[in-house]
């Protein structure tokens, strides 16, 4: 079939078979089929959607461009976790080396960050030294040293997912399941894993805005997961506030470096915990997430956690010492406290716009390659519920960008209501998929 063959069949929205998907998408990935028939037929997809035989053929093709890790010669379970992205989630970094502290093998492939989103690559590399772009065999030593290694995506591993995604991300055609489900699931994949936990994001600050979109895209992965003999749960998490405190990547990193030293904000420490008493239960390392949770608090008081991430910042080439200084991570010169301009109870604090204010200070990016301050963002001093009083200091700002400080504050500011009375309190953890 010709290329416009297969746009056509896709815009009326048939299903595609294994062999159209296959030809056209590998053609693409050889520089045998231009950007702008790629565009179109993700353009149909995205109107269309995918039947669930399509997204396992779409994700089979993705994981095949590349290579799949075998780690068989590393002894021990293999899980990972994968957040769907939101403002101050800054878990991925915390879970490696605690779940690894616990004996699990977690080898990770993650995202920069776009837009009102931050990435954990973006964070890690906030650290003086860390290199995120190991090779397979570099990857793989670290795992086999520490137990834990965080990379990126390489023309090693499903690169067809990179070339993809910066399509869509020109083309408006992010926020499509079977496209989302693809591309994280032929990453997680290519690890080389017998489990997954996947943080589906849900509110102001996710892809996913309301629960029924939330719930499709966790049930289409576990599905897939499943499929491929990865025993997948998806766990549905609130994001219509930033998590934790802290949004920016040095300031996160700080953040994770608390969290592991038993001073973490209430909300990241429970989804953090949660997320990792269900890898453990997945990796059979604990019967049940009581126990898992018992051994993760035990592991961070007895500074196993904190160890284990040295270890893994030390190996992927980072300055060990900020674990014991955070100091030394980049700082901003220039901070400002903004204050409430009236007195009541923090009714919400919208994610995307505290995300977008964070961008705004120079913490994200707009487009894919924009640069980044590693030291620019928000520390929150209150957060919804909190009662405020008329000029108490709602959060500080960071930037080395003095004219941007006005545009920041008023999406802050903006982002923020407030009411008489206390709200209710929100539930982090909202769903539970494939358990
Ligand atoms: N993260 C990914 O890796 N891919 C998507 O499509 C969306 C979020």
């Amino acid at each position: 079939m010709r290329p416009y063959d297969i746009i056509k069949k896709k815009r009326e929205g048939h299903s595609l078979t294994r062999d159209e998907l296959a030809s056209f998408l590998t053609g693409y990935l050889k520089g045998q089929i231009p950007d702008y028939q790629v565009s179109a037929f993700l353009m149909a997809v995205f109107f269309n959607g995918m039947t669930p035989e399509e997204t396992i053929y779409l994700t089979e093709v993705m994981l095949s461009s590349g290579t799949v890790l075998d780690l068989s010669a590393i002894p021990g379970p293999k899980v990972d976790k994968h957040s769907t992205g939101g403002v101050g989630d800054k878990v991925s970094i915390i879970l490696g080396p605690l779940v690894a502290s616990a004996g699990v093998i977690v080898p990770m492939i993650s995202g920069r960050g776009l837009g009102h989103t931050g990435g954990t690559l973006d964070k890690l590399e906030s650290i003086p030294g860390f290199n995120t772009g190991l090779d397979i065999k570099g990857f793989k030593d670290v795992l086999s040293k520490s137990g834990c290694a965080i990379i990126g995506i390489s023309e090693e591993m499903a690169p067809l997912d990179g070339r993809l995604y910066a399509l869509r991300d020109v083309t408006a055609t992010v926020e499509s399941i079977p496209l989302i489900t693809s591309s994280i699931m032929s990453k997680k994949l290519s690890e080389g894993i017998q489990g997954l936990v996947l943080d589906v994001k849900v509110g102001s600050g996710a892809f996913m805005k309301d629960l029924k979109g939330a719930r499709a895209l966790a049930e289409t992965m576990v599905e897939i997961g499943n499929s491929f003999g990865v025993k997948t749960i998806a766990v549905i998490t609130d994001m219509n506030e930033p998590l934790g405190l802290a949004i920016g990547n040095s300031l996160e990193v700080h953040e994770c470096i608390d969290v592991l030293n038993n001073k973490g904000p209430e909300d990241l420490v429970e989804v953090t915990l949660y997320l990792g008493a269900l890898m453990l239960k997945t990796a059979g390392i604990e019967a049940d997430l009581e126990a898992g949770t018992k051994q993760l608090k035990q592991l961070i008081k007895d500074e196993s956690a904190v160890k284990k991430f040295r270890e893994m910042v030390q190996l992927q080439g980072g300055n060990p010492n900020i674990l014991e200084r955070p100091t030394l991570l980049p700082h901003s010169c220039l901070s400002v406290d903004i204050t409430s301009k009236r007195k009541g109870y923090i009714q919400s604090m919208e994610a995307e716009a505290i995300g977008t204010a964070a961008m705004i200070l120079g913490a994200g990016r707009e487009k894919v390659d924009s640069a980044i301050d590693p030291a620019a963002g928000i520390i929150l001093k209150k957060k919804t519920g909190d009662f405020v009083e008329e000029n108490e200091t709602l959060c500080s700002l960071y930037t080395s960008d003095e004219g941007v400080v006005t545009e920041a504050e008023k999406t802050f500011l903006d982002a923020l209501k407030f009411g008489e009375r206390p709200p209710e309190k929100k539930k982090m953890i909202i769903e539970v998929i494939g358990q």
